[in-house]
């Protein structure tokens, strides 16, 4: 059966232009960017994949929001305006403005976080991992195990698996554990969404050992909208009943607006507790700004406001996961290994299937992204052994990630079916050569994050089986 891509619930009134550069300047550029397409500039990429962060396009009606930004430092119109759409959407007692999702995180993490204690989830996102080390804890991912399978067709991929979660906290002690958090979708592991059922038994379970519960909610819109697709009695409900629902089981929540509110940038730190709102209020005056807007202008509070209802908005979420699974479908169509099912906001490539000949010490991820750039000028992230690789601390030896991955992120409004034909084309071109491609050896790697900065160079034009 032919994919298929729902018609895009918008029309295009303002353009951005990209230009598909010549074969030879894509060779010139990648080299000079060291085989990382992090170097790469975005005025050579023609499809940019590389992330679904702040890079979605803003409606008419948020660009209109914007011209009424009240820029006001305290008590502004523009926070009044988020806090409605804060109370309707997420339900939470307060808030605070960020100007990115991981500051909320870091807000919540100095107010909780002491050394040796732990911090369970599904599976935390590099920024929350980061900043619960930062503050000497220590993050636990407890995702069900079919996460882990790219061929399981589990629904909720992204659930938490409870008796993993009872079994820690029964080991370590609720008073090692100062809060409990859940990624709804579960980023990390492919955008997987998690199931109102599993939502509900995490919240009890937490609250039977009195952990404070918060959601990362960056894909909370998408994570709802699945919930109405896959799980039974929600096909009714509307996907803000179904937030609501899922806000109503938590202690708080973090954000980053960048994604489901599809704005360019912001975010914020919601919670019940009073008490834990002044703390985060001296935090926040601190390091971001006044509690009304925490490090962004006015106009941005609008955006965010008016984005977080049109991220709910059903004919765009179906739009929008239909999208994903077009390209999803046509690529398995044509033979290209991926993670299955589709994700909301991602197709996950699966490189160790499609270049079985490269092994992983020399990067099968990274040289599928490379090949992305040099076929059809388009960008996406390597997810695997150039990012997650370390050398086992007892033996020195080498120790490679399940899977290498590469991530096609869509971005939110701005791609259309033919640009996501393009995509399935170049993937199928690059597949029909696979075995002269070769892998990639560092000539530079910095010890942390070094996807970022690290430069490669071409182990060989050999061909290798
Ligand atoms: C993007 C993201 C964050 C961090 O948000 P930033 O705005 O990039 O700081 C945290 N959690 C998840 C699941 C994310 O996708």
């Amino acid at each position: 059966m032919k994919a298929y891509h729902p018609p895009e619930p918008f029309r295009i009134k303002m353009v951005e232009p990209i230009r598909l550069t010549a074969r030879e300047e894509r060779e010139r550029a990648i080299e000079r960017a060291g085989y990382n397409v992090f170097a790469l500039l975005a005025e050579d990429v023609f499809i940019d994949l590389l992330t679904d962060s702040g890079t979605g396009a803003m409606s008419q009606a948020q660009w209109a929001a914007m011209m009424q930004g009240d820029e006001s430092y305290a008590g502004a119109r523009s926070f009044q305006r988020l806090s409605a759409a804060m109370d309707e959407i997420l339900g939470f007692r307060f808030f605070v403005p960020t100007h990115q999702g991981r500051a909320a995180e870091n807000i919540l993490c100095s107010l909780f976080i002491k050394p040796g204690t732990y911090v369970p989830s599904n599976m935390h996102f590099d920024t929350t991992d980061a900043n619960i080390r930062a503050r000497g804890g220590q993050p636990v991912n407890l995702v069900i195990d079919e996460a882990r399978d790219p061929q399981s067709r589990h629904p909720f991929k992204g659930n938490l698996d409870i008796q993993k979660l009872r079994a820690f906290i029964a080991a370590h002690g609720p008073d090692k554990t100062p809060m409990g958090m859940i990624t709804i979708t579960n980023n990390a592991g492919g955008g997987q969404p998690v199931s109102m059922e599993n939502l509900r038994q995490v919240s009890q379970t937490y609250k039977e050992f009195g952990i404070p519960f918060f959601i990362d909610a960056c894909r909370f819109a998408e994570n709802a909208y699945f919930i109405k697709l896959r799980e039974p009695g929600y096909a009714q409900k509307t996907t803000l009943e179904i937030a609501r629902e899922v806000f109503a089981l938590a202690d708080g929540a973090t954000m980053s607006a960048k994604k489901d509110a599809i704005v360019n940038i912001g975010g914020f730190l919601a919670m019940n507790s009073p008490t834990l709102y002044q703390q985060a209020c001296n935090e926040l005056i601190l390091r971001e700004g006044f509690p009304t807007y925490g490090g962004l202008a006015g106009r941005d509070l609008d955006a965010i406001a008016t984005g977080l209802r049109e991220g709910l908005d059903e004919d765009y979420l179906a739009y929008r996961l239909g999208q994903t699974a077009y390209l999803a479908e046509s690529l398995l169509a044509q033979q290209i290994p991926i993670i299955e099912p589709a994700g909301g906001h991602a197709v996950y490539l699966d490189a160790h299937r499609l270049f079985p000949h490269i092994p992983s010490a020399e990067f099968p991820g990274q040289a599928l992204a490379v090949e992305l750039y040099r076929q059809g000028g388009i960008r996406a992230v390597e997810i695997g052994s150039v990012m997650f690789a370390h050398p086992d601390p007892a033996t020195g030896k080498m120790v490679h990630p399940d899977l290498e991955l590469v991530r096609l992120a869509i971005p939110r409004r701005v791609y259309t079916q033919s640009h996501l034909d393009f995509v399935v084309k170049t993937l199928t071109e690059i597949a029909a050569r696979r075995d002269q491609i070769h892998g990639y050896r560092f000539t530079y790697a910095p010890e942390f994050l070094r996807h970022f900065t690290a430069r490669f160079e071409p182990v060989g034009d050999s061909v290798r089986i």
